[in-house]
């Protein structure tokens, strides 16, 4: 072979009719894996290529044309790669087909890159979720299969036009001027819950994410926009919602019955009742008990759900309202042998708040401090003041939280792993209450632990709000 196609940097080759390699550069033995050209190209496509390429060698062969093949080659070595295979016919004097002469080029790289964008492609035009890209100013310049499927809105229609121009525009100015400070001036992610109308104007409750994308120079290039229906999970949550509160109502006035009944008993002529007979009233009326703050729970999560819990603040002393929840388990801290250590600063201030509401708080606190704690354990209760806070911290060295359950600890219904096998006593409800009243006082509430060591809970609430709030009484009363 002559030096010009030797040093070439694509692999030449010349075969005859018959498709035998009659001479070929080094570096198309290299491409495939070979020594010696021992094998045509033909021989090494893989299987999956085998019938096109044939039948395309075949055809031009036939013509005297030239062919171009993209395939499959299998190398010597076992390992697969991509060529891009073109040849022109060699002709003799009279006009007849001699053989080819082909340039061979390896485009493995390029043809994974083209698969993995056409599979890419696919996956966004196919998804249930509504994909579109807009350029920097939010026209759309894309728009995927569910658009049309959600919105009702053509792609052809959609596109050209300003992002949800067509299905939004429902909720306030203010929303979508926010939406788009995040994305275009904080070039930040956006995430939100909103609600869209389709071509048909039938509304709907979408999850929506749109990101800025943006270039080397930290400008922003283009936006992803994300939506998801989410109507139907809406409308389940609502029937949820609906369920626990027409149960928990329903039941706490049979429930309320019982325990009266109960007191009834207690209160009434106890002659002639055997002592287990009195045992099992105790019991009756200690289920009950565990029913009734059950129910409570629940009625607490369907209130706030519906906003139909009422902060009522007063002047409350906080280290008293803590003394009054612990004496309503001294008698469980007790048979459990579990010593309490109770500290707050003497002046500690009062603070105006719902003591209804943060005397809840803190018993769910103070319980599951006693409740994940093992016979022998230690309990404290502290306060202080940092700032414009108290802090009331509740400890115990009982059998903490596992770490991977720890970002679900305030969830609703959620209990760790550690705690459904060794306290089945639990509705997983408590803590969601415990953030809410922290939260709707202007505090925080946050945790610390480590699995079989112990568990402190923080709940800050500001002291600030009390002037605030005790001049809302003083004009109140006035
Ligand atoms: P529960 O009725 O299950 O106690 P909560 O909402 O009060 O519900 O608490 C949620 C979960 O948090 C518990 O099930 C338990 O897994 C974990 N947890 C709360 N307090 C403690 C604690 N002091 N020690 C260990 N785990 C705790």
């Amino acid at each position: 072979m002559n030096a010009d196609i030797e040093n070439l940097p694509v692999g030449v080759f010349f075969e005859d009719i018959n498709g035998t390699i009659k001479s070929c550069n080094k570096l198309y033995l290299k491409t495939l894996g070979l020594d010696e050209p021992v094998k045509g190209w033909r021989e090494m496509v893989d299987l999956e290529d085998s019938e096109s390429a044939q039948k395309e060698w075949d055809g031009a062969r036939s013509g005297k044309k030239s062919w171009r093949i993209k395939c499959r080659l299998k190398k010597s070595n076992g390992n697969t790669i991509w060529v891009d295979i073109k040849a022109n016919p060699l002709m003799d004097a009279r006009g007849d087909l001699q053989g080819y002469m082909g340039v061979l080029t390896d485009i493995t790289n390029q043809a994974m890159f083209e698969r993995l964008l056409e599979r890419f492609k696919k996956a966004v035009e196919k998804t249930d979720s509504q994909i579109v890209f807009t350029d920097a100013e939010g026209l759309v310049v894309f728009a995927n299969d569910a658009v049309e499927k959600l919105t009702g809105f053509t792609s052809g229609e959609v596109v050209g036009t300003k992002a949800g121009k067509l299905w939004g525009g429902l909720m306030e100015v203010e929303f979508y001027k926010k939406l788009w400070q995040k994305i275009k001036i904080d070039k930040m992610p956006f995430d939100a819950e909103i609600i869209n109308k389709k071509k048909n104007g039938e509304t709907y409750f979408a999850q929506i994410n749109i990101t800025p994308i943006l270039d080397s120079k930290g400008e922003v290039e283009f936006f992803v926009g994300i939506e998801r229906d989410i109507t139907y999970y809406k409308e389940m949550d609502k029937v949820k919602r609906e369920f626990i509160s027409v149960a928990s109502h329903q039941l706490r006035t049979p429930l309320s019955s019982i325990k009266w009944l109960c007191e009834l008993f207690w209160n009434g002529d106890l002659k002639g009742i055997s002592s287990g007979q009195k045992e099992i009233v105790q019991k009756v009326q200690n289920e009950n008990e565990r029913l009734i703050k059950l129910v409570d729970s629940l009625l607490n999560i369907s209130r706030i759900e519906s906003g139909k819990i009422v902060i009522e603040p007063s002047l409350t002393d906080i280290p008293q309202l803590v003394e009054k929840v612990l004496s309503d388990y001294k008698e469980s801290i007790k048979s459990k042998k579990q010593t309490v250590e109770v500290k707050f600063p003497v002046e500690t201030p009062k603070l105006s708040v719902d003591s209804k509401l943060v005397g809840e708080a803190l018993s769910n606190l103070i319980s599951n401090a006693h409740k994940y704690t093992p016979v022998g354990g230690r309990l404290w209760v502290k306060g202080k003041v940092i700032s414009n806070e108290l802090i009331i911290s509740v400890a115990d060295n009982g059998i903490g939280i596992p770490v991977n359950d720890k970002r679900r600890i305030f969830e609703k219904f959620f209990r760790a792993e550690n705690a459904l096998l060794k306290q089945a006593n639990g509705s997983g409800l408590g803590l969601y209450f415990v953030k809410w009243v922290a939260e709707s006082h202007g505090g925080l509430v946050w945790f610390e632990s480590t699995e079989n060591v112990g568990t402190t809970f923080y709940m800050s609430l500001p002291l600030s709000t009390r002037h605030s709030w005790q001049k809302l009484i003083e004009l109140s009363i006035k």
